[in-house]
C-alpha cells in the first residue's frame, strides 16, 4: 500500500481529522469575542450544516440557544443526556420547549439501565464513585453520539464556575473529536436571565427554589448565599464537572479523585 492509499485508508477508518488549525480557531475567536451569539450560531451552521448539534441540560443558557436557533431558522439538531435520574421539572420543561418551538429533542440514553448499573457496580454508584456513574450515564452516550458529528454547541459560560473561567468560544475537543462551540462563553447570568424574562421563555422552576444549576436528582442540591452557581452539584465531593466538558477524561478522574482525598 502506497502512502496515499494508507492515508485514505486511515481517513476512512481512523479518527476524524480536525477541520481547523489552532491559528484559524484563534482568529475566529478574536472575531467572535465581542459579537452576538447569533453570529457564532450562523457560522456554525454555515460551516457544518446538520453535522453541528446543540446539547442542553435545559438550563437558562440552553433555553436561550434553542430560542435563537428557532428564531434564526437554523436546522441544528438539539439533544439531551437522559440519565434516567433527572427531575420531573426537567422532563416537563423539555416537553414545553418541544411544544413551543415545534421541536423534537433527541434523547441520548446510557447503555446500562439503573438496575443493570446497580447489579454491575453496586447500589447508588453516584455516592460511591460519581466519576464512574457520570462516565456510564453521560460521557459514554455523548461520545457515541458525537462520533459522526463535526461541531458541538454548548451553553458553557465563563461566569459559571472556576473550571469554566477560561472557556473560549471555539475550541477543539479531542475527547469527542469535534469542534466545541460555546457562543455564550462571554455572557453573564444577568444577560441570559434578562433575555429569558423579556421573551417570556419557559425555564426550570427549580431555579426559583435555590437551584441555579440543575442536573441529576442525587447530585443536585440548593446553593447558599455567596456560593458559586455550581456549588450545589456533587456537594461535598469537590467534583464540579461530570466529565463531558473536560478535554481529557483522565485529567478529570485524576483531579476529581484528588479532590475527594
Ligand atoms: Fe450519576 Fe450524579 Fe453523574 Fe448523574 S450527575 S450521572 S447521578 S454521578
Amino acid at each position: 500500500m502506497n502512502n496515499k492509499s494508507l492515508m485514505n485508508s486511515q481517513n476512512q477508518t481512523g479518527p476524524k481529522q480536525p477541520d481547523f488549525s489552532s491559528k484559524e480557531i484563534s482568529l475566529l475567536n478574536e472575531r467572535f469575542e465581542d459579537g452576538h451569539p447569533d453570529e457564532v450560531l450562523k457560522w456554525s451552521y454555515d460551516t457544518f450544516g446538520p453535522r453541528v448539534v446543540l446539547g442542553t441540560g435545559f438550563g437558562p443558557s440552553g433555553i436561550f440557544l434553542i430560542h435563537r436557533i428557532y428564531k434564526l431558522g437554523l436546522k441544528i439538531p438539539v439533544f439531551y443526556l437522559d440519565t434516567n435520574l433527572l427531575f420531573d421539572e426537567t422532563y416537563q420543561l423539555k416537553g414545553r420547549i418541544e411544544e413551543q418551538f415545534n421541536l423534537s429533542i433527541i434523547r441520548l440514553t446510557p447503555e446500562l439501565s439503573l438496575d443493570e448499573q446497580a447489579d454491575q457496580f453496586g447500589e447508588e454508584l453516584w455516592n460511591q464513585n460519581p466519576d464512574k456513574c457520570c462516565e456510564i450515564r453521560k460521557v459514554a452516550p455523548l461520545r457515541k453520539y458525537l462520533a459522526d458529528k463535526k461541531g458541538w454547541v454548548t451553553g458553557l459560560r465563563r461566569s459559571q464556575s472556576p473550571t469554566r473561567s477560561q472557556t473560549p468560544i471555539l475550541i477543539q475537543d479531542p475527547a469527542n473529536n469535534v469542534l466545541k462551540i460555546n457562543p455564550l462563553a462571554a455572557w453573564g447570568d444577568d444577560q441570559i436571565w434578562d433575555y429569558i424574562h423579556n421573551h417570556n421563555l419557559p425555564y426550570n422552576p427549580l431555579h426559583d427554589d435555590g437551584f441555579p444549576s440543575v442536573g441529576c436528582i442525587p447530585c443536585t442540591s440548593p446553593v447558599l448565599d455567596g456560593e458559586n452557581v455550581r456549588n450545589g452539584r456533587w456537594r461535598g465531593t469537590g467534583k464540579l464537572e461530570c466529565g463531558i466538558h473536560l478535554p481529557d477524561l483522565s485529567v478529570n478522574e485524576s483531579s476529581d479523585n484528588n479532590s475527594k482525598n
